[in-house]
């Protein structure tokens, strides 16, 4: 696995949001994209996914060229977005909401591993899994989305703000998994996180984004250390 993304500008009509973006990752890694509000982060996993197509630049997943792809065809590469605010299905199982994840998958013997997996990651959603989605907690339905995300077998894992709204037990908790699961299925993660202190702490490397712009970009060990994202997003 390997993800190159080189110069992109992407847009919301025409408002610019990326405005010459270039960042790559390689396989087994956690990457985490830091930065304030409306910085572009959300853009940047939206641009991979297809969802908002770059205008300009170049995307390219495993040395083949991906952004002019459907969002379809990109997921059907191993490409999984985990959207901010979870968005699982409110008035579905929990195990509905698990089937849907690997709807375009046809190893039937490999899903039921993986849902054996999943369910001992989570075995609090094993417990829930005939309960509708919309009655499990927020930590819950976070980890109901990021279940759902890894029933499509991921090659690159992108998770947006994973963190949002939930309590720093449920948080740490959350993301002790996220590192278990980059450990034990060798799945790359991007992690976009405003958490940018627990962010860190996972990752191997870190990008910093302004304004549509990648600013820095270190080892998260050393953009820990850094006294500019120390003032700016650790709040030290
Ligand atoms: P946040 O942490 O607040 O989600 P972000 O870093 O993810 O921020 P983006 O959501 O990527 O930032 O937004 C980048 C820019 O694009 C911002 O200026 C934002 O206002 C703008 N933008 C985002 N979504 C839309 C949209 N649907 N329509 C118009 N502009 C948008």
């Amino acid at each position: 696995m390997n993800l190159q993304i080189k110069n992109i500008h992407s847009y919301y009509g025409n408002i610019q949001a990326l405005k010459g973006v270039s960042l790559e990752l390689t396989a087994g890694e956690i990457v985490t994209l830091i930065g304030g509000n409306g910085a572009g982060k959300t853009t940047t996993l939206m641009s991979i996914s297809g969802l908002v197509p770059p205008k300009r630049g170049e995307i390219r997943f495993n040395d083949k060229p991906i952004h002019k792809l459907s969002p379809d065809k990109i997921v059907s590469q191993g490409i999984i977005q985990v959207p901010e605010g979870r968005r699982i299905f409110p008035d579905f199982s929990v195990q509905e909401n698990l089937d849907m994840g690997a709807y375009l998958r046809n190893d039937k013997p490999q899903i039921k591993t993986d849902l054996d997996y999943i369910f001992e990651l989570f075995p609090i959603l094993k417990e829930r899994r005939y309960q509708s989605g919309g009655t499990l907690s927020g930590g819950e339905q976070q980890m109901l989305a990021i279940s759902r995300a890894l029933m499509a077998n991921p090659k690159l894992l992108l998770l947006d703000e994973p963190s949002l709204g939930l309590a720093p037990l449920i948080i740490q908790q959350i993301f002790k998994i996220i590192k278990k699961i980059n450990k034990e299925q060798k799945t790359t993660i991007f992690l976009v996180e405003q958490n940018a202190n627990l962010a860190l702490q996972i990752a191997n490397r870190g990008y910093v984004m302004e304004n549509g712009l990648i600013t820095m970009e270190d080892k998260a060990a050393r953009l820990l250390d850094n006294e500019a994202v120390k003032r700016a997003y650790l709040g030290i």
